[in-house]
């Protein structure tokens, strides 16, 4: 499952979706105190399981980059897992599948860079924090860190920021 946020609600349809990054070492998961968030062999870093999930919201407050969601009713987080269905089975994820302009690519480095001008990282900057991630960002340039701005944090939900208000 991936979110949408429209980047320009008042003047604009553009949208900008939201897939989790699959970072090499997931601050989600890292944080998780039910163990909830489970990492396969491949990497993906899966939703929170239901049984264990308990909806703190501790892995929506770690993650840089904004991906999972807390649905408050079901005491339960999620987020993007690849679409684990498909892709266990063979199938590209349905957002890469569904996509008319190819913004959103389901293979590998190889075959993105054959495609593409622009160069994939998967090395994005926080401050002076780096994140290896296993998606990767098209950017162009030549530069091997991507430095993300804080202002481009994604705005968080009134549940979040009640949630941010009363840790705090
Ligand atoms: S992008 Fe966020 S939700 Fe996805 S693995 Fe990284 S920390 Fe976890
Ligand atoms: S909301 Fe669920 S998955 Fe996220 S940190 Fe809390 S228990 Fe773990």
């Amino acid at each position: 499952m991936i979110h949408i946020e429209y980047t320009s609600r008042a003047t604009s349809v553009r949208t900008a979706p939201t897939v989790c990054m699959h970072c090499a070492e997931p601050a989600c998961a890292s944080v998780c105190p039910a163990d909830a968030i489970k990492i396969d062999a491949d990497g993906v870093v899966l939703g929170a399981m239901a049984e264990r999930c308990i909806g703190c919201g501790n892995c929506a407050l770690a993650c840089p980059f904004g991906v999972p969601k807390l649905h408050a009713e079901q005491h339960l987080m999620r987020k993007c897992d690849l679409c684990y269905d498909r892709t266990a089975i063979g199938q590209k994820p349905m957002c890469a599948t569904v996509c008319p302009s190819g913004a959103l690519f389901y293979g590998t480095r190889e075959e993105v860079e054959d495609l593409r001008r622009a160069r994939p990282l998967n090395h994005v900057l926080f401050g002076e924090q780096a994140v290896r991630t296993r998606n990767h960002l098209m950017a162009p340039g030549h530069a091997d860190l991507l430095p993300i701005a804080g202002a481009l944090t994604p705005p968080r939900s009134r549940a979040e920021q009640q949630l941010e208000e009363a840790l705090w």
